[in-house]
């Protein structure tokens, strides 16, 4: 038989979509055709709330309870952070506790203590081989504990995440999400990066993934967790402490994974209820990661929260026994953690100003990103917030909207296109390649003057009370940054240099 051009075209048109269908399912079989030794760790599961609906709690605890081998399921243990479900819910531990003798158990905080110590309180109840840490809006799937258990019996010193899945809170659809590492940025919020290459060439999608940190939910071997410090207890309401777990499991001789096979679905708070303004306790918490993990690295933290590093005016609490903790276990540095854990993230060494940049001629507006999406910066009634956070490199380069400093983050730069007469906003790395003009000179109090073409950054007024930002032949203006570091730009710093 002979095939027409058209029939070949078709047969290797079914062919490849016969492979991308093959593909999906050894994907959606190769967990489940999985299979695990029948002497695993045993299991303590701690669910951490703080006011939660009853029926979300005995969700959790219910797919718990029938997802879960009943041999390796030791306890689950509830830490309530202050909530007032009291009755209605030992009712039903009696209940639980009728069926299954001795599987449910309840610590109550007198008052509340956030997350990181409910967390702890329930590591130091548990009493298994193996603790699994999870929020108590969640659903374990099937097959959740299984992989995390093996993982364990192999690797003590593994701490790992499942992979999480999305319950839409308002009408609880599940939305699968697809697996991917744990990490975060320099304000240390925690987000996904992409899966390592090393992981791809196993070609086995059950193969653990290795994450430079971890989102919240974990599970560990009791013990070493323990060796390693459990959480920062000095760590208030929400916040940092997953990052400050990462970093100490990997500088102190552990590792981090994401477990493919484990999932659990977890209901993200349409609202979360813990403070009016949670940043302010993610910000904190972050300074006590800095400060004790993070070595001269810890800058990054203060100009990604867009804080004076001397004075910043926020007190994170006491580190030294955390800094002890470091000591004791003879703990490695943060530079080798980003050299060889997290080479995604960017460290740009060579900030010197940073926070809102104003022109001398009217104060009271500053440096915007614009509207998104789009790339024309603006002048803009002055907010302080990330859109208006402006990073001057010693360098030359100007970032404007934010510090990401990840690999493919898309931190942008201020470039002058040279004709017209408005400046752009360019992802740095593709203005470095597209050779745009991205460098500027500028010193604290003078001009913004662009290094290829020497137009000026300035503001016109097209009428009184209205400003742009545009490039123009230089008139004069004067700019200032909101924060320098060090001396650069003052006074001293351009005696220093003029002496030379
Ligand atoms: N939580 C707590 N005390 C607090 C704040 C939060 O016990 O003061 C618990 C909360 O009930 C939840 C977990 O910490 O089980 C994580 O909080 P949340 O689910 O709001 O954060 P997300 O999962 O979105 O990171
Ligand atoms: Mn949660």
């Amino acid at each position: 038989m002979r095939l027409s051009h058209r029939e070949l075209h078709y047969l290797l048109a079914l062919c490849l979509s016969l492979e991308t269908v093959l593909k999906l399912l050894v994907f959606y079989y190769s967990c489940k055709m999985k299979t695990y030794p029948e002497d695993l760790p045993t299991l303590s599961v701690v669910l951490i709330f703080m006011n939660e609906a009853l029926s979300i709690i005995l969700r959790a605890i219910t797919s718990i309870i029938n997802r879960t081998p009943a041999h390796l399921l030791k306890e689950i243990i509830l830490v309530d952070d202050y909530n007032d479900l009291k009755e209605p819910l030992e009712t039903h531990i009696k209940n639980y506790n009728a069926k299954h003798p001795e599987l449910l158990k309840i610590i109550r905080h007198q008052k509340r203590q956030g997350l990181t110590q409910a967390r702890i309180s329930g590591w130091e109840a548990s009493a298994a081989d193996v603790v699994a840490i999870l929020d108590a809006h969640i659903e374990v799937n099937m097959a959740w504990a299984e992989p995390i258990l093996s993982r364990l019996k192999e690797d003590r010193t593994v701490i790992i995440s499942p992979v999480f899945d999305n319950i839409r809170f308002d009408d609880f659809e599940l939305l699968q999400y697809s697996v991917a590492a744990d990490g975060f940025d320099w304000a240390l919020w925690c987000l996904y990066e992409p899966l390592p290459a090393e992981w791809y060439t196993l070609k086995d999608e059950t193969a653990p993934v290795r994450s430079p940190s971890i989102m919240g939910i974990i599970a560990a071997d009791r013990k070493f967790l323990g060796e390693i410090g459990v959480l920062d207890s000095g760590m208030h309401i929400y916040g940092g402490e997953n990052v400050e777990l990462g970093l100490r499991a990997w500088q102190c001789g552990g590792k981090v994974e994401v477990l493919p096979c484990s999932r659990i679905a977890h209901l993200e708070r349409a609202h979360k209820p813990y403070l009016p303004d949670l940043s302010i306790a993610v910000k904190r918490n972050a300074l006590r990661v800095a400060e004790v993990w993070m070595d001269e690295y810890k800058y990054m933290v203060y100009f990604a929260w867009n804080l004076p590093i001397e004075n910043p005016g926020i007190d994170f609490g006491d580190v030294s026994s955390r800094k002890d903790l470091r000591k004791k276990l003879n703990c490695k540095g943060f530079d080798w953690y980003i050299k060889n854990i997290y080479p995604n993230l960017i460290f740009l060494p060579n900030i010197v100003g940073y926070g809102t940049m104003k022109n001398t001629l009217k104060e009271d507006i500053c440096i915007d990103q614009g509207p998104v999406p789009g790339n024309t910066p603006i002048m803009y009634p002055c907010h302080a917030y990330s859109p208006q956070h402006i990073f001057y490199h010693s360098t030359g380069e100007m970032y404007v909207g934010g510090l990401h400093g990840r690999q493919n983050a898309g931190d942008r730069c201020l470039a002058d296109p040279g004709n017209g007469d408005l400046p752009v906003l360019e992802k740095c790395d593709i203005a470095m390649n597209k050779g745009l003009n991205l460098h500027w000179d500028f010193k604290q109090g003078s001009a913004v003057i662009n290094r290829g073409t020497k137009r000026c950054l300035e503001v016109t007024a097209d009428n009184p009370v209205s400003y742009r930002l545009v490039m123009q032949t230089c008139t004069g203006q004067r700019w200032n940054i909101q924060h320098t570091v060090k001396d650069w730009g003052k006074a001293k710093d351009l005696e220093q240099k003029a002496q030379h």
